[in-house]
């Protein structure tokens, strides 16, 4: 098996400084739409509706289009989950990796491959040199135990009596052949299978998973966040590191909290597990407030994503068919 090659670090000083640059020319250009795009995304809205008239959509005059921004930070934590227990099985030969051959490595240190980045899977291993065969137990390394021979009949419950004279079952004697044993008296033992010999060693289980995050920032209190779960936005930012730094690129101080509290967050992870790798990105998802007017009445609808979703809460009443 071949062990995966890391990327290359790609998170720098620079990197930082260039995303804060980025950030600043963002401000002065944001994404905007056409009218035909704002029209055409209110069309398909109200075809998405059942009984909303498609007429207001066709017919109304766009005033205003206002460009808005809404900021989604993601972050991903690919880590590492190590767990060691005693094993004991049956002992069926072969080669025995015991002390030995050498110090077992500490089962937190050792060097084990693993997935790709950010891909989940589990892997259980046998600590070298943690092997030890003793004799079973149970058996002392005899391989079979005793069994009784007869038992007690089920039909007389040991009496030999049965109604109206000896019970037929056990020819009266009480007793009859165990079934376990057929009489022999002797049964395989069950711990070792009738290996006699039992083989214990350290096991350790390895899980790989991902802990997963985001934040969407949006100062539009009429716009509901969750809608922007649907849609893509545009990378503006994407970092990736065994640990990667807090971005502090944002002019709002908030914005920047949010993000450190994620990771503050993600970093607790490290007190019980091993923390191998981070990503985080911020996107910026286009937003459009549009102002229309149609037959006198004013209104507003929102084109959001790259995909230009449309978004309104209050289409024109008369135009819903009940
Ligand atoms: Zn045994
Ligand atoms: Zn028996
Ligand atoms: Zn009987």
């Amino acid at each position: 098996m071949e062990q995966p090659t890391d990327h290359k670090n790609v998170s720098s000083a620079d990197k930082y400084k260039n995303f804060e640059s980025t950030e600043k020319s963002n401000h002065g250009r944001l994404p905007t739409i056409s009218e035909a795009d704002a029209r055409q995304a209110f069309l398909e809205y109200a075809k998405r509706h059942t009984g909303y008239s498609s007429t207001p959509a066709k017919e109304m005059s766009i005033e205003n289009i206002k460009a808005l921004k809404i900021y989604r930070y993601s972050l991903r934590t690919f880590y590492e989950e190590r767990e060691t227990a005693w094993k004991t099985c049956p002992y069926y030969g072969g080669e025995v990796d015991g002390p030995s051959n050498g110090t077992a490595p500490n089962p937190k240190n050792m060097r084990v491959y693993r997935p790709y980045w950010f891909v989940t899977g589990e892997k259980t291993i046998i600590v070298p040199h943690t092997s030890k065969v003793q004799l079973c137990i149970c058996c002392a390394g005899k391989r079979m135990v005793p069994c009784p021979p007869l038992i007690v009949c089920m039909m007389c419950l040991g009496s030999g009596l049965y109604y109206p004279g000896r019970c037929f079952s056990c020819g009266g004697t009480g007793r009859v052949r165990c079934g376990l044993c057929f009489g022999r008296g002797r049964v395989r033992c069950i711990p070792c299978i009738g290996q006699g010999r039992m083989i214990t060693f350290l096991q350790m289980k390895i899980k790989w998973k991902n802990h997963f995050d985001k934040f969407v920032s949006n100062r539009n209190s009429e716009f509901p966040s969750e809608k922007v779960d649907k849609v893509s936005g545009k990378t503006i930012f994407s970092d990736e590191d065994t640990l990667v730094r807090p971005v502090t690129a944002f002019s709002d101080p908030s914005i920047n909290e949010s993000f450190r509290n994620i990771l503050k967050e993600h970093a607790k992870l490290s007190k019980h597990y091993k923390i191998l790798r981070q990503h985080q990105k911020i996107e910026l998802v286009p937003l459009s407030k549009v102002y229309y007017e149609w037959k006198g009445e004013h209104g507003a609808y929102y084109v959001y994503g790259v995909e230009n979703k449309a978004y309104c809460d209050s289409y024109p009443k008369r135009c819903v068919i009940m």
